[in-house]
Parts: C-alpha cells; structure tokens; sequence
C-alpha cells in the first residue's frame, strides 16, 4: 500500500498516518518529522533547512526529494508507506512519480483531507498547548504567525497537487471536519478497494 495523503498544516494528515501504521503495518513517512530529526541533530540538511522551517517556508525540493529517495529503500518500506505531508510542490509530486517508477511500483491512492481553514489555527494552537502540558517540546512553527505562512505556502505550492492527482484519477476527497473516527473509517474504505 503506497498512500499519499493531502492537505493543509493541521488537517489531521500526520494523526491519520499514525492509525494506519497500526492497522496496515507500513511506516509513516513524514518528511516533517525527518527534518525537524536532521534540524536537532544538526546534519548539514538539518543546518540549512531549520531558518526557512522556521519561516513557515518550504524546504528545497532536492533536499526533500533526496530524503525520501533514501527512506523509501529502507526495508520497512518494502510492503509500501504513508507519505504525510510529502509530496508538496508539482516537482516532487514528478519527482515521487519517477521515484516509484524506477523500483517499478506505484501509487495506491491520494487522499485529500478537505477542511475549513478558520478552524486550522485554533487546531495549531490546541496542538501546541497539548504538548505543552505533556511535556513536550512545542514545534516552533506551532503559532498562529508562522501558520499564516504555512497556509499560505500550502495554496500556493501544495493546492495544485489536488488537480494534478485529480488530473490523474489517483484523487480521493474526503470530509476531514469529521470525528478522528469517521475520517480514519472513510480513509479505511478508500484503502479496501484499491
Ligand atoms: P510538517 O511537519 O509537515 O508541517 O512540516 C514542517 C515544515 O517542514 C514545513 O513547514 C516545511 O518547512 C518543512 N517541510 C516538510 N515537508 C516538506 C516538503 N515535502 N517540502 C518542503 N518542505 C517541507
């Protein structure tokens, strides 16, 4: 199974990815969470990429291309793998295409988690002060600045995506409003008949 799944910062893609692994036993790729690894442990990637994170911006394509090139030939990815919050330009959208193709596998499915934007910042918000009262570090881009540039990165960069899989027939639209519930169950059914 070699998912994709679509949508704006706070949309409920990286929650989602997480009941899957459980059910489907392929990893989450999320190229977030890889770099905000490479930014703490202050790789070279790590080094350029934590100012334009920061910012709200999107990292390089050739930087993200070339991490998930390499993830993809781990062997926990060999049965297949939740791509969350990657691809996120039309170039890395051709470049997971042409990455696929080369070891001759294919998508399954491209699901696009459709939501209201005003809730998206109170989302954040939320996200951030229940790591906060967990303990947890707070992701510096987990403020309502920073996600004004993130969506807007997003309708900019990412919202053509959803013509291009559409353009593709590989698009699945969902109601990503719903309850954590309804969303993963409807996610479940798009997953059972592909
Ligand atoms: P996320 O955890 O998916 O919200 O990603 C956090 C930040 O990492 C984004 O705001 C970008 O700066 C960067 N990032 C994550 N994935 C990508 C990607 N596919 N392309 C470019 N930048 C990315």
């Amino acid at each position: 199974m070699r998912l994709i799944l679509l949508g704006p910062p706070g949309a409920g893609k990286g929650t989602q990815a997480q009941r899957l692994v459980e059910k489907y036993g392929i990893p989450q790729l999320s190229t977030g969470d890889m770099l905000r690894a490479a930014v703490a442990a202050q790789t070279a990637v790590g080094v350029k990429a934590k100012a334009v994170m920061d910012a709200g911006e999107l990292v390089s394509d050739a930087i993200v291309n070339a991490i998930v090139a390499e993830r993809i030939d781990q062997p926990d990815c060999a049965n297949g793998f939740i791509l969350d919050g990657y691809p996120r330009t039309l170039a890395q959208a051709d470049a997971v295409e042409a990455m696929l193709a080369e070891r001759g596998e294919k998508l399954d499915a491209v699901v696009e988690l459709v939501v209201d934007d005003k809730v998206l910042v109170g989302r954040i918000v939320n996200r951030a002060e229940q790591a906060k009262a967990a303990g947890q570090p707070v992701r510096k881009d987990d403020n309502p600045e920073v996600f004004e540039e993130r969506l807007r990165e997003y309708y900019k960069k990412t919202a053509p995506l959803i013509g291009y899989y559409y353009a593709h027939r590989a698009l699945k639209s969902i109601d990503g409003m719903a309850d954590m519930d309804t969303v993963t169950a409807e996610i479940e059914k798009i997953l059972a008949a592909v």
